[in-house]
């Protein structure tokens, strides 16, 4: 059974793990969020696809079980689910924005060959000189080249 308790909840399914309907919706009716299927297939889809997509690689792959869906409708989709927290959207290029389903603090490295996106645990940073500052986001950002094509 999934813990109802949101900090827990999501430690319950880092990397991977299938989320059922059920626990997706019991999750949107805490947050406020009415539960359409299209907010679900796109929720489903970010939390079992931890490849931080952008709106369109959510889209491209969301129609192929849901060819009803609109790309302004997924985007929407993105856009509450981030608002309301169970999504947190990531500026890694400038180019576009990519959207984590895992809210925890964590880095984030881009590889600059590959281009490929890793999540790296990272104990909170010590920071000088903001003492006292009201903090809303944190971003941990680092590239280099992976140890695929370091070796390559
Ligand atoms: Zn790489
Ligand atoms: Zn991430």
């Amino acid at each position: 059974m999934y813990n109802l308790n949101c900090n827990h909840y999501k430690l319950d399914y880092v990397s991977g793990d299938k989320l059922n309907t059920e626990a997706i919706k019991e999750l949107f009716r805490q947050k406020g969020l009415k539960a359409t299927p299209q907010r679900i297939a796109v929720y489903k889809f970010l939390v079992e696809n931890r490849i931080h997509p952008d709106v369109e690689t959510v889209y491209s792959q969301v129609i192929k079980s849901n060819p009803s869906f609109s790309k302004t409708t997924v985007y929407n989709c993105l856009k509450d689910l981030s608002g309301c927290g169970l999504l947190i959207p990531v500026m890694i290029d400038n180019e576009k924005i990519r959207y984590d389903a895992d809210t925890s603090f964590h880095g984030h490295f881009k590889c600059e060959k590959c281009g490929s996106i890793f999540d790296f645990k990272c104990v909170d940073t010590k920071t000088v000189g903001i003492e006292g500052f009201e903090i809303k986001q944190k971003d941990v950002y680092y590239s280099g080249l992976c140890n695929h094509c370091k070796n390559k």
